[in-house]
């Protein structure tokens, strides 16, 4: 299933419409927080262009529900753009129609336009056959640079690519596929997978498909205390999905017959609510969460053994937080791992948005082999499910 790569194709005298992911965040005063998205994004452009490329791009930025909202204009992003390639990028406040047809004819080899948001229009996210085909409109090539948009079947990342000759991955694309298809159909032995975070529910299809693959599995964050009180621990007032403890028996049990090391917290940093300077309580193994209190960080003893799972380690899939790492008394845990998987000599790769932020806080992010930029579409990934925009793009 190997897809063109747009390093393996003509792109001299093209008109290339390149589809990035500059979902970036923006502050109050509408400027941008963390440009990662658009460095990333890069070295796509500078080949397209260094090869004699026109490039037309576009993004989707925040949710603007099909119409135009000014707070979510890509003005901004062309700006940092510009800076970022030292180059004038034209901004079209445009996605289709008139003067967005004019904007593409004057474009020359060598330069960029953007066109405005995506999502201002309703055809994006309905995917609209129109809407795709306007896009498409004098376009000889497509290149998909929008992993995390990639699980998603809208008009820029799957129709457009039935209006235009050849389909391609752009760089940043190309190595999210390289590394989550390392984990995803050839997994080394020495496997681990770690997962964290908050929400159980939307993580059990992920961890079911890992359970076939992975040789050990350690669970943190808020997500081990379903699995703990399935087991019949006391977990007092921790974040329990109720609906979920059957299906975590399940798997825990499918684990134990696969002879999958299945790792819970044994101690846990507790408190009676989410507050920075909140005195912590630590439970000790064998101690149940007192009835009023939250388990919000595992605790050192479930670090010591996480560690060595690291340790042995050849390959890491790391995604959700250990505990909630947004505020300090409860960020150790996480902190800890992010700095063990660092330290290991696997290959490595964290996936998550708020797993990013933990990793970037930790200061570790030189030291991991790969950060998936997208979120939703790593875990539909690594879960075994074909991503529509992958699927869509030209055969190699
Ligand atoms: P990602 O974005 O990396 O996929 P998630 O969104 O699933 O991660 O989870 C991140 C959130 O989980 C963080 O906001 C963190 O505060 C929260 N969290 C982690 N552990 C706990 C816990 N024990 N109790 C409550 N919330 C937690
Ligand atoms: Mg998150």
């Amino acid at each position: 299933m190997a897809k063109k790569f747009v390093a393996d194709v003509a792109v001299d005298g093209r008109r290339v419409f390149l589809r990035n992911d500059f979902n970036v965040p923006l502050n109050s005063a509408g400027e941008i927080t963390d440009d990662t998205r658009i460095r990333a994004a890069l070295p796509t452009f500078r080949h397209l262009l260094d090869n004699g490329a026109a490039i037309i791009c576009s993004s989707h930025l925040g949710r603007p529900k099909g119409k135009a909202v000014g707070e979510l204009s890509l003005a901004p992003v062309a700006r940092r753009l510009g800076e970022l390639l030292k180059k004038k990028v034209i901004f079209c406040s445009e996605t289709i129609g008139a003067r967005a047809e004019k904007a593409k004819a004057k474009l020359r080899p060598g330069q960029v336009l953007m066109l405005e948001n995506l999502r201002f229009h309703p055809g994006e996210t309905a995917n609209d056959p129109v809407f795709a085909a306007e896009l498409a409109r004098g376009i000889d090539l497509y290149v998909d640079d929008a992993f995390g948009a990639c699980h998603r079947a809208h008009a820029s990342i799957d129709g457009i690519t039935r209006h235009v000759p050849l389909a391609v991955a752009g760089f940043l694309l190309r190595k999210e596929i390289d590394f989550l298809t390392l984990a995803a159909e050839n997994p080394p032995d020495d496997y681990l997978v770690i997962l964290g975070g908050a929400k159980v529910s939307d993580k059990l299809p992920l961890l079911k498909h890992l359970l076939t693959q992975a040789d050990a599995i350690l669970i943190g964050g808020a997500m081990a205390y379903t699995f703990l009180k399935a087991e019949g621990m006391d977990v007092g007032a921790s974040r329990v999905e109720n609906e979920c403890l059957e299906l975590c028996r399940d798997l825990r049990r499918q684990a134990d017959e696969r002879g999958v090391r299945f790792l819970l917290p044994r101690d846990h940093i507790a408190a009676p609510r989410i507050e920075p300077n909140i005195p912590v309580h630590i439970v000790k193994p064998g101690e149940g969460i007192p009835g009023e209190m939250m388990g919000l960080d595992i605790g050192p003893e479930t670090i010591k053994a996480f560690r060595a799972e690291i340790g042995r380690a050849r390959l890491i899939f790391w995604n959700g937080p250990m505990g909630v790492f947004e505020v300090d008394a409860f960020s150790g845990g996480t902190m800890e791992i992010a700095a063990a998987i660092a330290a290991s000599t696997a290959t490595s790769i964290v996936g998550g948005g708020d797993s990013l932020a933990a990793v970037n806080q930790a200061g570790v992010a030189d030291r991991i082999s790969h950060i998936s930029t997208g979120g939703g579409a790593a875990l539909e990934f690594l879960a075994g499910d074909p991503l529509p925009g992958i699927a869509a793009l030209t055969e190699a």
